[in-house]
C-alpha cells in the first residue's frame, strides 16, 4: 500500500488543498515580500513554508488558508533576508561574550573603521616617501610607546599569534611547557595540539598543580629553543600549588641562550581597578620581567578588535614578520583601524580609557548606577506589557545578581550587578520558553539568562539606552506569543 493510500481521507483532501505556487505569488503579502527581499529569497520561503504546510498536515493539523500561507511566508522571508550576522542585546552580564562577538568597540574605534571601510587608505602607503609602506607600523608605534617592548607585531588573533611564534622561532626545536599550563581556551585552542600545527615539539614538564624551576632546568636539552609560559586566563588552580615566575624562567632561559614565550592571553595593558583586585599582570610587567616575547588578544580585556598582539625585541619581531606564515596570519585594515584608535584611548590616559573602552567601562560599573538602570529597565518592561495588556502574565522584580567578566578572563572575579527578574506566574508560560522566544522572535535577539525559573536581564551589559527599548518590546512580544499558544 502506498503512503497515499495509507493515510486518512481527509488528511489527503487537506493536502490536496494546499494553493500553489502560483496562487500564493498572486497574493498581496508575497508580492510586496518579493518587493523587498527579491524572487529568490521568496521561492525558498514559499517551498519552506509549503514542506512545513504538508509535514503539520501529515500528523494532524487543519489546513491553512491561502491568506494565513501569505502571510506566514511574508514573515519568513523577512526572517531570510536578515543578515545572520547581525547586531544582539547581551543581558547576560558577561561582559566579553565570546558568542556575543567579545569587545564592543569604543566610539572613536567604530569612527575609525567607518572612516578606513569606506575609501582608500594608507594601509601600505607611506605618506613620508610617498611609497609603498608596511601595515605592520600602524598599531606598532601606539604598542611600543604603551608597553615599553623595542617592536610590536599584529595578527588576526591570539591563536594565531601563538602559532606564529612558535613556528618562527622553535620550528623543529622543542618547547618547554609547565603541565600546569597545557590551557584549552573554548572553541578548540590548545596548547599542545597549536605546539603540533607549528611544528615546534612540546616537552611537558612538572605536575598539574606544581613545577618547579629545576623540572624546567632538567628538560633543558640542546634541542630547546624556548620556554613558553601560558596564562591560565581561564581557571585558577588553589590550595597546594606552585609556578615558577617570569623573572625566575627568565634568568634560567637567558643563560642557556633559549626565548622565554609568554602567551598573556587576556592582554590588560592597565593594572588598576578591578584588573589590579584580580592580581592581573598588565602586558608591561611581564616585559620587566625580561620575557622576550609576550602575546595577547587584542579583544579580551584590551577591549578592541579581534587581533593577536605580538610584543618583543626587535629581533624577534623580525622573524615572525618575515617568516612565510605571516602572510596567511596578517589583519585586514577595519581591525588594524579599530585597534589604533582604541590603543590612542589608552595613550591619551588611563581615566579616558576606562570611560571610552565599553569593556573597561562595564567591568567597573558600580552598583548604584546599575541599580538606577534596573529600575528604568523595570518601568520600561512594565509600560510595555501594560501597552500589549499582558503585565499580569508575569512578576517583575529588581533583584541583586552577579555579573562575570567572561571570555575565559578573570576567572575568580565576580561583579554584584542589578537585574530585571522576570517571573512567569501564567501556566502556558515558562521562564526557558521566554528566553527562547526574545532571541528567536525579535529583529535584534536578546540573550538572558534565566535561574531559578527566572529570566534575568542584567544591565550591566546593556550598553545603549535603546537596548532597554528593544529589551521591553521583544519581552512584551515573548509574552504575547506565549500566551497565544
Ligand atoms: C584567549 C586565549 C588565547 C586565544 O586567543 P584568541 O584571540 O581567542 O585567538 C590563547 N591563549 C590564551 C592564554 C588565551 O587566554
Amino acid at each position: 500500500m502506498s503512503d497515499c493510500e495509507s493515510m486518512p481521507a481527509e488528511v489527503r483532501d487537506r493536502l490536496r488543498s494546499i494553493p500553489a505556487v502560483h496562487e500564493l505569488l498572486a497574493e498581496w503579502p508575497v508580492m510586496k515580500a518579493a518587493g523587498d527581499a527579491g524572487d529568490t529569497i521568496v521561492r525558498e520561503a514559499i517551498d519552506a513554508e509549503l514542506d512545513a504546510e504538508r509535514t503539520a498536515i501529515r500528523s494532524g493539523a487543519p489546513a491553512r488558508n491561502k491568506r494565513e500561507l501569505a502571510l506566514a511566508i511574508e514573515r519568513r522571508c523577512h526572517r531570510l533576508s536578515l543578515p545572520t550576522l547581525r547586531p544582539a542585546v547581551n543581558a547576560t552580564g558577561v561582559v566579553i561574550h565570546t558568542n556575543l562577538g567579545r569587545a564592543p568597540l569604543a566610539p572613536a574605534a567604530v569612527q575609525a573603521v567607518t572612516d578606513v571601510a569606506r575609501g582608500y587608505s594608507t594601509l601600505e602607503y607611506d605618506v613620508a616617501t610617498c611609497a609603498r609602506g608596511g601595515r605592520k607600523e600602524h598599531a606598532a608605534r601606539l604598542l611600543r610607546t604603551l608597553t615599553g617592548a623595542q617592536d610590536a607585531l599584529v595578527v588576526n588573533n591570539n591563536a594565531a599569534a601563538v602559532l606564529l611564534v612558535l613556528a618562527a622561532h622553535a620550528c623543529g626545536k622543542e618547547v618547554i611547557v609547565s603541565r600546569g599550563e597545557l590551557v584549552e581556551v573554548g572553541g578548540s585552542f590548545r596548547i599542545p595540539d597549536i605546539m603540533a600545527a607549528s611544528g615546534a615539539k612540546l616537552v611537558e614538564v612538572g605536575s598539574t598543580n606544581r613545577t618547579h624551576l629545576d623540572d624546567y632546568r632538567c628538560a633543558i636539552t640542546p634541542s630547546t629553543a624556548m620556554i613558553l609560559k601560558v596564562h591560565p586566563s581561564n581557571y585558577r588552580i588553589e590550595g597546594f600549588h606552585e609556578e615558577v615566575s617570569a623573572a625566575e624562567l627568565s634568568a634560567l632561559a637567558h643563560e642557556h641562550g633559549l626565548l622565554l614565550y609568554e602567551d598573556q592571553g587576556s592582554g590588560a595593558l592597565l593594572a588598576d581597578g578591578v584588573l589590579a583586585d584580580a592580581g592581573e599582570q598588565p602586558t608591561s610587567a611581564s616585559l620587566c620581567a625580561a620575557v622576550d616575547v609576550v602575546s595577547c588578544s587584542g579583544d579580551k580585556l584590551l577591549g578592541a578588535s579581534q587581533a593577536g598582539i605580538i610584543l618583543g625585541s626587535a629581533q624577534v619581531i623580525a622573524a615572525c614578520a618575515s617568516h612565510p606564515l605571516m602572510r596567511a596570519l596578517r589583519p585586514g585594515k577595519l581591525t588594524l583601524a579599530a585597534l589604533e584608535a582604541t590603543l590612542r584611548l589608552y595613550v591619551t590616559g588611563s581615566d579616558t580609557a576606562h570611560r571610552e573602552i565599553p569593556v573597561l567601562n562595564m567591568l567597573s560599573g558600580a552598583p548604584a548606577p546599575l541599580e538606577r538602570q534596573a529600575k528604568r529597565l523595570h518601568d520600561r518592561i512594565l509600560r510595555k506589557l501594560r501597552e500589549a495588556q499582558c503585565e499580569k502574565a508575569v512578576e517583575l522584580q529588581v533583584v541583586e545578581g552577579v555579573s562575570t567578566p567572561g571570555g575565559g578572563s578573570l576567572p575568580t572575579v565576580e561583579l554584584p550587578t542589578f537585574c530585571v527578574a522576570v517571573c512567569p506566574v501564567d501556566g502556558r508560560l515558562s521562564a526557558d520558553g521566554l528566553k527562547h522566544a526574545l532571541v528567536q522572535e525579535p529583529d535584534t535577539p536578546v540573550v538572558t539568562r534565566v535561574r531559578h525559573d527566572q529570566v534575568l536581564f542584567d544591565v550591566r551589559t546593556l550598553l545603549h539606552d535603546t537596548d532597554l527599548d528593544l529589551c521591553a518590546s521583544a519581552l512584551a512580544d515573548a509574552v504575547q506569543t506565549g500566551l497565544r499558544r
